[in-house]
């Protein structure tokens, strides 16, 4: 890859690396993480915040570039798009994460729970006395 200078190739290594964007302001600097896990661990126990695991999976944006939550804001991210009234989510209309109504997991947006819906609850419905929740959560973690 080539820089046009050291600043472009710091913004670029800042963004490709699991940073605390939280400590980002501080005067020791950006704190960088070996794993996603041990970030969200440090994001918890040190700034009481948290990535939305569900725009993890479905957003195509750095970590770095990832929202912090507080446990509420969070909560009111995955019901509608009101905590994200001025981040990039906000901006797109971003309204909340859809509820599948079947086995009560969040998707990213309709699309995602559209293909959920006919992958898992299309023939799960047929066999409906057969299937739980417990069963049909399983299949969808399995993937
Ligand atoms: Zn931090
Ligand atoms: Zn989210
Ligand atoms: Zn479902």
């Amino acid at each position: 890859m080539y820089f046009d200078d050291d600043e472009a190739q710091k913004e670029v290594q800042a963004l490709c690396s699991l940073s605390c964007a939280a400590c980002a302001a501080s005067p020791a600097g950006p704190k960088t993480f070996a794993s996603l896990p041990l970030l969200q661990a440090h994001l918890r126990k040190a700034h009481s915040q948290s990535m939305c695991e569900i725009c993890l999976l479905g957003r195509n944006v750095f970590i770095s570039q990832h929202v912090l939550y507080s446990k509420t804001a969070l909560e009111r991210h995955m019901a509608s798009g009101a905590a994200d009234t001025g981040n990039a989510l906000g901006e797109a209309g971003f309204k909340g994460h859809p509820l599948c109504s079947f086995c009560s997991t969040s998707f990213y947006g309709g699309g995602e729970l559209f293909t959920h819906m006919q992958r898992e609850h299309f023939t799960v419905r047929a066999r409906a006395s057969r299937s739980s929740h417990a069963a049909s959560r399983a299949m969808y973690v399995r993937r």
